[in-house]
């Protein structure tokens, strides 16, 4: 059964198409400046050259019209027909407290989708114009959402609750959700299987460290806890985002700056983090190379970032009582084994030691631990599309 899986943004379309016999991918691509002057169509067939199209598109419905001709076309398609996909897997951000597994999409579950705009505006919006789109192309297959938020519905009140007013929580649902949920789920199994333990009997700390990063504390099949929270905003030090702040900077910074809402949080969002700390760049990659050339700014950035992931560690093996392994994953977790030795450097009180050597891999599911570290260490790539595509599948079968 071929399943197609959708990642619907504001001015993109990401897709791939899963042969489900063998979980092979057999294209995936990008649309690229949706409904903006100078769309692009960027389409890897596996064992072909890309192709890559240009063709200004008004919208997601044109997007994903030029998608499906570009999957059946004979010289770079990979299907005979559309007929062949028989499930759409969508990726949707917030599924706020209403969903905490996949589900099959009908009008009760866009109503929800859109309920949520209000707590996810950039992304909700977008997710479901991806849903129409596709709804409206492929009316006779059964659609699936699966939420970004999901796996951390799992999570208890003692760590989802702010210390706020009860009624904010009663009447906005200001609480934790939680992001990265389907990576963090992906990650988090694959490292049980790695140690041959039951998912649910496991203690596992997940580091996604990419451009937005998170953490996740994970404990008899459940989460405990996670580093973002009402928005994506909270927790580690990322790109562009600040993570974790004194609130009260928000008004003093508001004030000394006059900025309005929209400003200060387009500060806190697009010019923090790593970029705002360091002045060089958003990219992990940029602010090693500035560092290694003697930029002490960009030294402090490094220094902020791991010493943020660290507190996360102690703080998470403290509320796990103990912990099985580390699962180091996205841009920076699978690839970055410099970053990954400064995280684990010096927390061998906690059992955790990494191999320098063993370390030195890109991108690779492998074990990095020393051989007398208590707590496995390992880097997983992260498949949340794959993920998507088993829900949509079993969903689909009616499972
Ligand atoms: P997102 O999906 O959140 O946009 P990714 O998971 O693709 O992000 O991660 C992007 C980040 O990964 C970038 O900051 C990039 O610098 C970082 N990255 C990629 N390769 C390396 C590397 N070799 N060392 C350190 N960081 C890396």
């Amino acid at each position: 059964m071929k399943i197609l899986v959708v990642n619907a943004g504001s001015s993109s379309i990401k897709y791939q198409v899963f042969n489900m016999e063998d979980e092979s991918v057999l294209a995936k691509g990008l649309v690229d400046r949706v409904g903006i002057p100078g769309t692009t169509l960027e389409h890897k067939p596996t064992g072909k050259d890309e192709v890559i199209i240009k063709k200004d598109l008004p919208d997601h419905t044109a997007g994903m019209q030029l998608v499906l001709e570009v999957l059946v076309n004979p010289e770079y398609g990979i299907l005979k027909s559309m007929d062949e996909i028989k499930a759409v897997g969508h990726r949707v951000v917030h599924g706020g407290e209403f969903f905490s597994e996949s589900v099959l999409i009908d009008d009760k579950v866009k109503k929800v989708i859109k309920d949520c705009f209000d707590i996810a505006p950039l992304h909700n919006p977008p997710n479901l114009m991806g849903i129409e789109a596709c709804e409206e192309l492929m009316p006779d297959v059964p659609h699936v959402a699966v939420f970004d938020t999901a796996f951390h519905q799992t999570m208890e009140p003692a760590n989802y609750m702010y210390a706020l007013p009860y009624e904010v929580y009663e009447k906005y649902r200001v609480r934790r959700y939680g992001f990265h949920g389907t990576s963090h789920y992906y990650v988090s199994h694959r490292a049980a299987e790695m140690m041959n333990k039951p998912f649910e009997e496991c203690k596992i700390i997940t580091l996604h460290l990419g451009n937005g990063a998170s953490m996740a504390a994970i404990k008899d099949g459940r989460v405990v806890d996670t580093s973002m929270g009402f928005t994506p905003l909270e927790g580690l030090v990322m790109g562009t985002r600040s993570g974790d702040i004194d609130p009260a900077i928000v008004f003093f910074l508001m004030d000394k700056l006059g900025m309005d809402t929209a400003e200060a949080n387009n500060y806190f969002n697009k010019k923090s983090g790593m970029l705002g700390l360091s002045g060089v760049s958003n990219d992990l990659r940029d602010i090693l190379e500035a560092a290694n050339s003697g930029n002490e700014r960009a030294q402090l950035a490094l220094d902020v970032y791991t010493t943020k992931v660290k507190g996360y560690i102690g703080n998470y093996v403290a509320k796990l009582n103990g912990c099985d392994c580390l699962v180091f994953t996205a841009g920076v977790g699978e690839n970055g084994w410099d970053m990954r030795e400064a995280i684990c450097k010096d927390l061998d009180y906690l059992g955790i030691k990494l191999d320098p050597e063993k370390n030195k891999v890109r991108g690779k599911e492998v074990d990095v631990s020393a051989d007398d570290s208590r707590v496995r260490i390992f880097v997983i790539p992260t498949d949340e599309e794959l993920v998507i595509a088993r829900d949509t599948l079993r969903l689909a079968q009616g499972k």
